[in-house]
C-alpha cells in the first residue's frame, strides 16, 4: 500500500488531510513541524508528501529543500490562496505539484492520483510503443503521432515535443523553466513569450482557447497543466 506523509501544523487541516489521504488507500502518517517531517522522511520511505508552506519551524521552501535531500518522494505542497511567489520559489525548490487552501478532498484526491501514476514505475510511460490516452487525446510516443477523437493533430516538431512532455506528466503543473530545459534544452529562452506562443498554437490546435481550457490549463506566473476534461 502507498504511504503517505502529511506536513501540517494546523490540526483542524491536518485532520482533514489524513482523513481524505486514508480514504484513497494510502497509509497515512502526520506531523505538524518540518523537523518531524525530515526525521519522518529520513526513516521511511514515503510514496507521496503533502507539505504545509507555513510551518511554524521553518520556512516552507527551506523544508522542501532539505526533505529533498533525504527523500524521492513526490512533494504536492499546500499553500494559502493568492501566493503565487511562494508556489513559483517551492517548485523552483523541488516541489511536483501544489495546491492551494482550501481545496477539497474531490481535488486533492485527483493530484495524489496524478502524482502517484506519475512517480509509479510500473506506470511509468515514454517507452517506445508508448500510448498516453486521455480521453479523447491519444499520444502515441514512438510514432509521434496524436489524435483528438477520430482527427489526427497536424503538429510541428516543437508542439509534440511539448505536448508529449506535458502529457507524459498529466495533472502535474509543468513550470515554463522545466519546459525550457526539457524541450528548448535550456535553461532560459530569451523571449519567456516563445513558450505561450508555442502553447497558444497548440491550444488552438487541440480546438479551445485559454478562456475556456479543456486540456491545457495555464497557471498563471507558474506553468501549464495538461490533464483530461473532468
Ligand atoms: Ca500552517
Amino acid at each position: 500500500m502507498p504511504r503517505a506523509l502529511v506536513v501540517e501544523d494546523d490540526p483542524a487541516v491536518q485532520m482533514a488531510l489524513v482523513h481524505a489521504l486514508r480514504g484513497l488507500g494510502l497509509v497515512t502518517q502526520a506531523v505538524s513541524t518540518a523537523a518531524a517531517a525530515l526525521q519522518g522522511a529520513a526513516a521511511t520511505e514515503f510514496d507521496v508528501v503533502v507539505l504545509d508552506l507555513g510551518l511554524p519551524d521553518l520556512d516552507g521552501t527551506v523544508a522542501l529543500t532539505m526533505l529533498r535531500s533525504v527523500s524521492n518522494a513526490p512533494v504536492i505542497v499546500a499553500t494559502a490562496r493568492g501566493d503565487e511567489e511562494s508556489v513559483v520559489r517551492s517548485l523552483n525548490a523541488g516541489a511536483d505539484d501544489y495546491i492551494v487552501k482550501p481545496f477539497s478532498s474531490k481535488h486533492l484526491a485527483a493530484r495524489i492520483n496524478a502524482l502517484l501514476r506519475r512517480s509509479r514505475p510500473s506506470t511509468r510511460i515514454g517507452a517506445p510503443g508508448d500510448m498516453i490516452d486521455l480521453g479523447e487525446l491519444q499520444i502515441d510516443l514512438s510514432r509521434r503521432r496524436a489524435t483528438l477523437g477520430d482527427k489526427t493533430l497536424d503538429l510541428s516538431r516543437r508542439e509534440f515535443d511539448l505536448l508529449a512532455y506535458l502529457a507524459q506528466r498529466h495533472g502535474c503543473v509543468v513550470s515554463r523553466r522545466e519546459l525550457c530545459e526539457a524541450v528548448w534544452d535550456q535553461v532560459s529562452i530569451s523571449d519567456d513569450r516563445t513558450i505561450d506562443v508555442h502553447m497558444s498554437w497548440l491550444r488552438r490546435k487541440l480546438g479551445e482557447t485559454a478562456a475556456e481550457p479543456r486540456y491545457l490549463h495555464t497557471i498563471r506566473g507558474v506553468g501549464y497543466r495538461l490533464a483530461e476534461p473532468e
